[in-house]
């Protein structure tokens, strides 16, 4: 369960997020909308604890990533208590971020070795079975140059899971990729929703948005402007604002 209550962060005078409230239950998917400089990222981050938050709250089933609470108040964890427990969460990047002088299989195992998750051994085999479960179970020895943008994004899918995690973050995970490739992405992450894997996805694919998420939340400037079932939210909405950004990327 991941729990966002009353979050707020600004960059110097500019407030991103203002009183942001979200529930995600344990396998469910919920899709981020929201036009450009709307904070999409900057909460996603926020999750994550790549972006410190200035107000409120973010637990993952209880426990806050990046901070621990004394005298009734937040503190910032050391990086290297951060660390563990940011394993809770994998992101995927619209731009893969994949370690360039490493294979796809190397890119997956890197993770669970380097935290001392698995053996050599093991984290092979366990990448072995992630990248046929991403349909890549025959490139496990190309580099990221060697492989297409949609590929790379599988590897990074494949990267993401292989430390288990409790929720998979998606930054529009397709929109670096040209229009034939990211239907092979679309269905890794569809077929993940299905599998109960708890997602948050930042997307401008409307329609893969309406079909996946249990519910949709809308941001415009910083706050949450609607929020509901995708039936709610991008075949009724009830904002002005929800129906101009619709009806801009559709
Ligand atoms: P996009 O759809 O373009 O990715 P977004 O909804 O993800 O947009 P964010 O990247 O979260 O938006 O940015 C929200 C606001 O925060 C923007 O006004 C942006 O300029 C600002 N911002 C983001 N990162 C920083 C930073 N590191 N320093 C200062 N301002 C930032
Ligand atoms: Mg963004």
């Amino acid at each position: 369960l991941v729990e966002i209550s009353g979050v707020h962060k600004s960059y110097g005078a500019n407030e991103v997020l203002h009183d942001i409230s979200l529930r995600v239950e344990p396998g469910q998917v919920v899709s981020l909308l929201g036009p450009s400089g709307s904070g999409k990222s900057t909460l996603l981050r926020a999750i994550n604890h790549l972006e410190t938050i200035d107000g409120g709250a973010i637990t993952i089933d209880g426990e806050y990533i990046g901070y621990e609470r004394r005298g009734g108040k937040l503190h910032e964890l050391h990086e290297k208590y951060v660390l563990e427990r940011r394993t809770r969460v994998g992101m995927v990047f619209q731009n893969f971020n994949l370690f360039p002088h490493l294979t796809a299989l190397e890119n997956i195992i890197e993770a669970p070795i380097g935290l001392k998750r698995a053996g050599r051994r093991e984290a092979i085999a366990q990448a072995e079975v992630l990248l046929q479960r991403v349909g890549l179970a025959d490139r496990a020895d190309h580099y990221p140059r060697q492989l297409s943008g949609g590929q790379q994004q599988r590897v990074a899918i494949a990267r993401a899971l292989a430390l288990e995690p409790d929720v998979l973050l998606f930054d529009e995970p397709t929109s670096a990729l040209d229009p034939e490739l990211v239907a092979e992405v679309l269905r890794v992450i569809r077929d993940l929703a299905h599998s109960g894997t708890t997602l948050i996805i930042v997307t401008h694919e409307i329609g893969f948005a309406a079909e996946v998420s249990d519910h949709v939340v809308f941001l415009d400037a910083g706050r949450v402007i609607e929020a509901g079932t995708p039936q709610q939210v991008l075949r009724a909405p009830e904002q002005a604002r929800t129906q101009e950004f619709l009806d801009w990327v559709i």
